[in-house]
């Protein structure tokens, strides 16, 4: 005989296993902030890049005061040791320095800029850096948050796996094999529960005969959707 509490039952804990294996497929495992994470370290490699070139930029405007420097140098020692008084020369000389001195000005003081966009730009890195920092220990936490849900749903899902199998082991083939036809063609509601003197499923009124056997708990299927009936 089939036994409909049985079926139910079976139906119950079909359904666990499905609900377990959608939380399963729905877990976060952190994905899009991993990409964030690639998306920032390119962001901070770019940043370190154009600092880098400020800094050589930098560098060859100190090299070039100090060529200009040395220049200066020379040219004042070729004005104050007395052995030209060639007075155009002199004042020729005197224009150049002077031109020198204006150059070294500007470059310095561009110089001064860069030093402090650099010192600013370091700055901003180092905080970018550790923000970058935060998110790889916030995913680091979520992966290892992911492992352990993903663990426990996996067992969950093979004790369930388990108590399946050993409760289709105390049914006979004849009530699996309906159930099983019913649980695949109807949408995984293969045993519904009546409604006063309906089918829960497709709500149509039941035939008094039909509904005393229910009341029975004798195997019977609605009249109109084929699923079997119990009663609640
Ligand atoms: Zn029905």
């Amino acid at each position: 005989m089939i036994s409909v509490r049985q079926l139910y039952k079976l139906q119950k804990l079909n359904d666990e296993f499905r609900d377990n294996d959608e939380k399963i497929l729905k877990l976060d495992n952190a994905d899009e902030l991993k990409k964030i994470i690639e998306e920032s370290e390119k962001t901070f490699s770019r940043k370190k890049e154009e600092i880098q070139k400020l800094k050589f930029k930098t560098k060859d405007m100190e090299l070039n005061s100090q060529s200009q420097s040395d220049q200066r140098k020379a040219l004042e020692k070729k004005l104050y040791d007395g052995k030209n008084n060639n007075p155009k020369e002199l004042c020729g000389w005197q224009k150049e320095i002077e031109q020198i001195n204006s150059n070294i000005i500007k470059l310095d003081d561009h110089i001064l800029e860069n030093m402090q966009d650099i010192e600013e730009k370091e700055e901003n890195a180092k905080k970018y850096d550790q923000k970058i920092n935060e998110l790889r220990n916030d995913y680091k936490n979520k992966v290892e948050e992911y492992n352990a849900l993903r663990e426990k749903l996996i067992n969950n899902s093979n004790e369930i796996k388990k108590m399946i199998e050993d409760h289709r082991a105390q049914m006979d083939t004849e009530s699996i094999e309906i159930f099983d036809r019913i649980y695949d063609q109807k949408d995984h509601l293969a045993v519904v529960k009546l409604e006063e003197k309906s089918c829960g499923a497709c709500y149509r009124s039941l035939p008094e005969d039909i509904i005393k056997k229910v009341f029975h708990r004798e195997f019977q299927l609605c009249n109109n959707c084929g699923r079997i009936l119990i009663q609640d």
